[in-house]
């Protein structure tokens, strides 16, 4: 703390009164020049004095700022679906897609636009219009309070599931047990195996039965969209995942960010060698994840590099495999459940007949055959639907058309 400055004495005049006129003219002239000295003084520590009080009134704003920054709740981000002439607009919340009708405040209402992404608060007012790069940051990662996957709605991956129970589930729900035998749970759990067979879905569920926050990043998006940014967004998934446990945290396509180093130079290989070096210190420094487990996916198991299956690393590794018969009967009653079916249809024949179709294309075939009943108009689905539907897929990837394209991630 600094002490106020000492003041100069006050000059004092002590006049002789036996002293001449002209004596008493220089006492005065001396004594008028030392308060003038005084003066000057004073008015250099005022100046000083008031220099620093506008410094410390500035640092007292930087805090309160600070203060209120930290005292603000966390916002939502939102997608603006609708804006209304009454000045409503109707959002859509990232995450659980939920859409809601709310005021547009009148500082907003010229600017927001449909399609514009928002930040919400706990009320669902618009608190502002995201720029680019908060809007790609946010973009960015997929977090779900609870996504609406359940083992039930997975087909024939029993083994899959029960693997990825043991390993990701039963260390979140019951952490005692693995301190009690004195064993580690995997540090991280890569799955992988050919595409559309369900590995989001298993990741999925397993946050859903834990109640976890299950928070997905696409590795190939942080190579191709995020340049220069990918090690900083993995630091934020981290981050974001401690702030939200439990949660399951999700690399979707880890190859991307993690295949075997190559000779080649170029900066963009550079990038992805920094994104992953970060990954790797984000799971060594990772020891005490609490309730973060750590889950990969990948259809390109040959390209990792092995760094990442390290103890301490993805250090479970859980095959998803295409479809047997029995896997693709199950997988056809699973997309068709809620499909109003003719007596005909056989799904043991189908599964037959789909030898080679993964997940993914098993579900387009269900939503082909329902759209054949539609355009025949009929409210009921038949064998014969399957058989169109069946042929027309068949056609189009002979034709080299990017296979069932219905197939939404
Ligand atoms: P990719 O490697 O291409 O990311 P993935 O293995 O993660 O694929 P998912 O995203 O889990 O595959 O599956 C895509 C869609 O395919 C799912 O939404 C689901 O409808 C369907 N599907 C895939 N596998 C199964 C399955 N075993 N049971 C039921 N549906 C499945």
């Amino acid at each position: 703390m600094s002490r106020s400055p000492s003041l100069p004495d006050r000059p004092t005049l002590d006049l002789d009164p036996e002293s001449s006129p002209r004596e008493r003219l220089q006492a005065l002239k001396a004594h008028y020049s030392d308060i003038l000295e005084v003066n000057r003084e004073l008015e250099r520590q005022l100046t000083r004095i008031q220099d620093r009080r506008a410094e410390l009134r500035e640092k007292v704003d930087a805090l309160q700022r600070e203060n209120e920054t930290l005292k603000t709740a966390s916002l939502y981000v939102a997608t603006v679906q609708d804006v209304t002439e009454a000045e409503e607009a109707v959002v859509k919340q990232h995450g659980n897609n939920q859409e809601v009708l709310t005021e547009i405040s009148p500082d907003l209402a010229d600017t927001l636009e449909m399609g514009d992404r928002v930040a919400i608060n706990d009320s669902f007012a618009i608190q502002e219009i995201l720029d680019d790069e908060t809007d790609a940051r946010a973009r960015a990662m997929e977090i779900t309070d609870s996504p609406a996957v359940s083992y039930a709605d997975i087909g024939g991956l029993e083994d899959e599931i029960r693997e990825v129970q043991e390993a990701v589930e039963d260390p979140l729900s019951h952490p005692e047990r693995f301190e009690a035998v004195g064993v580690e749970p995997p540090s991280g759990v890569l799955l992988h195996g050919p595409p559309g067979t369900g590995k989001t879905m298993l990741a999925k569920a397993v946050a859903n039965h834990t109640d976890a926050t299950f928070i997905k990043m696409a590795g190939s998006e942080l190579v191709r969209k995020f340049i220069g940014e990918g090690s900083r967004m993995v630091r934020d998934l981290f981050e974001m995942a401690a702030r939200r446990e439990p949660a399951i945290i999700f690399i979707d396509e880890i190859d991307a960010v993690a295949s075997k180093r190559t000779d080649s130079k170029t900066s963009g290989d550079a990038e992805v060698q920094r994104t992953m070096m970060q990954l790797l210190s984000e799971m060594d420094g990772f020891e005490d994840r609490g309730e973060v487990r750590i889950m990969a996916a990948t259809n390109r198991f040959d390209m990792l590099d092995r760094a990442i299956l390290r103890p301490g690393r993805f250090d479970r590794l859980i095959e998803v495999p295409d479809p047997d018969a029995t896997a693709r009967e199950e997988i056809l009653r699973i997309h068709s459940e809620r499909m109003n079916l003719a007596e005909d249809v056989d799904f043991e024949a189908l599964a037959r007949r789909t030898e080679g179709f993964n997940g993914a294309q098993l579900e387009s075939l269900t939503t082909e055959a329902g759209m054949f009943a539609i355009r025949d108009d009929r409210e009921v689905v038949r064998m014969g639907d399957f058989r169109e539907a069946h042929e027309k897929l068949e056609t189009e990837a002979s034709q080299g058309r990017p296979p069932y394209t219905t197939y939404i991630q």
